[in-house]
């Protein structure tokens, strides 16, 4: 049940902020939505880990509630003509050194899904699609799982859309930098920016991606309530991508690409990793191996990982060590004919890590109208169209059981050892001692 005349503030315009506010003003187009943002919606550059030139779309999981949701939020990609200019269905390549490919097909089985998806020996998968894998890394690779179902999405660009949707529909954008929330007693009532101005709403938000453990650090110091802080729920992390400018005759070639995922596990020490077929400019991207924190003082005497304390994160001054994990990386999905490729782009994107990878979407547990919804892990921006669902369920405490247990504040949480994605050094022990951040 809703509450009488209710408000929604909410903090961050990624993913999981967009898709609630746009969720929540077709339930109730009379209501007061609030998006706020540090940045623009059309801002040139932004951090939001949402926001970027092509994200993977696909409904490969060997976790059975996030194959349904995958498959929730594809259909939508596919047919939902706000959604589906945005949605490239390319397929999907998967190496795979464990019993995921056979994981993910009893899923989607047992989903009622039929699918075009398949396992395939190394021998035959490498010769498909012009050979453009052959020279990848198949060291240990059990077999290549192929969907010809998934795909990737223009991210910035359905980020933009559907932002512009909302704003259509009512929901108001404020672009300002939070510096804590507001409360009266245990009660939240809204957020101070960075210039003073207070917003206020009955039910408050947290969406800030990477930078919701430092606010909720920081508001717990102003409001003196400890428990508000995140403590082992939360990490920040950072990943770096980039990107190649294909010649004209290579374009030609890689166009027609599926997305490929190299997928290693524990014992590999690294994680899973991703190329993407190139832009409509010929821009091919892919991402790095390692994945870091960035433990630092937020506050006299309090450390926590956070990204960079700059407006922009620095995410556009990648330095060398970072930029050699991303020639490594490339040498494992193209071999050495990709020497000679001209980088065009780094970046170094943050989100908010949970151990098990699951997200939090939950009621904060230390205050009234406060609410997290955040934690995509490295990969909540294919549940985009899905989000908003589930998160305006929680908030009406219509969550099914089993979705409210695994994404609860509070929760049992598994220890990170066999979760290849989780951060594991610090950034400033990649870079050694002497860089600058
Ligand atoms: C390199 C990389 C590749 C990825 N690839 C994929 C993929 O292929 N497929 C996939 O499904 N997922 C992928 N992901 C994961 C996905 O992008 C994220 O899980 C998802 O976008 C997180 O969404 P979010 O809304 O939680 O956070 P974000 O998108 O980071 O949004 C948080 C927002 O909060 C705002 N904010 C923060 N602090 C404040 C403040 N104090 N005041 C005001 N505003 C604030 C920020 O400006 C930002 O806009 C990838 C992530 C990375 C880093």
């Amino acid at each position: 049940m809703a509450p009488h005349n209710p408000s929604y503030l909410i903090i961050g315009a990624g993913v999981f902020g967009v898709s609630t506010a746009y969720y929540l003003i077709q339930k109730y187009p009379n209501a007061s939505v609030t998006l706020v943002d540090r940045d623009a919606y059309d801002a040139e550059s932004r951090v939001a880990a949402s926001w970027d030139w092509n994200k993977v779309v696909r409904a490969d999981y060997d976790d059975k509630v996030y194959c349904r949701l995958a498959l929730e939020a594809q259909d939508i990609f596919k047919s939902d003509p706000l959604w589906q200019p945005y949605f490239h269905q390319t397929g999907v390549y998967w190496t795979c050194r464990s019993n995921y490919a056979q994981n993910v097909i009893t899923n989607h089985k047992e989903l009622g899904r039929n699918d075009d998806i398949i396992a395939l020996p190394v021998s035959e998968a490498r010769k498909l699609y012009g050979g453009l894998f052959d020279h990848a890394d198949y060291t240990g690779v059990k077999e290549v799982l192929i969907n010809r179902a998934s795909g990737w999405a223009a991210a910035g660009d359905v980020l933009r859309a559907v932002t512009k949707k909302c704003l259509e529909l009512g929901v108001k954008y404020v672009a300002a930098d939070v510096a804590t929330l507001e409360f009266d007693g245990r009660s939240c009532t809204g957020v101070k920016t960075k210039s003073g101005e207070i917003l206020s709403a009955t039910h408050v938000i947290v969406a800030a991606g990477a930078f919701t453990p430092t606010l909720l650090e920081w508001s717990a110091a102003k409001s003196g309530n400890t428990g508000l802080r995140a403590g082992e729920r939360i990490l920040a992390a950072g990943i770096t991508t980039g990107m190649a400018q294909l010649k004209r005759e290579q374009y030609e070639q890689f166009k027609d690409m599926p997305v490929g995922f190299q997928g290693y596990t524990p014992d590999e020490g690294k994680p899973f990793i991703g190329s993407l077929p190139p832009t409509k400019d010929g821009e091919l991207k892919w991402w790095g191996s390692k994945i870091f924190k960035n433990t630092r003082e937020v506050l006299p005497g309090r450390y926590l990982s956070s990204p960079p304390p700059t407006h922009d994160y620095n995410q556009w001054k990648v330095p060398g060590p970072l930029k050699q994990d991303i020639i490594e990386s490339r040498n494992l999905w193209y071999g050495p004919e990709s020497a000679d490729w001209e980088m065009t782009k780094h970046r170094i994107c943050w989100d908010a890590f949970t151990t098990s990878s699951d997200f939090i979407i939950s009621p904060h547990s230390a205050s009234k109208g406060l609410y997290v919804a955040t934690c995509g892990s490295f990969h909540g921006f294919k549940f985009f169209p899905v989000l908003g669902k589930y998160i305006t369920q929680m908030l009406e405490g219509e969550l099914e059981p089993e979705l409210v247990e695994k994404w609860a504040w509070d929760r049992q949480r598994s220890d990170s050892s066999q979760n290849v994605e989780y951060p594991n050094s610090e950034m400033k022990h990649l870079l050694g001692v002497t860089a600058k951040l």
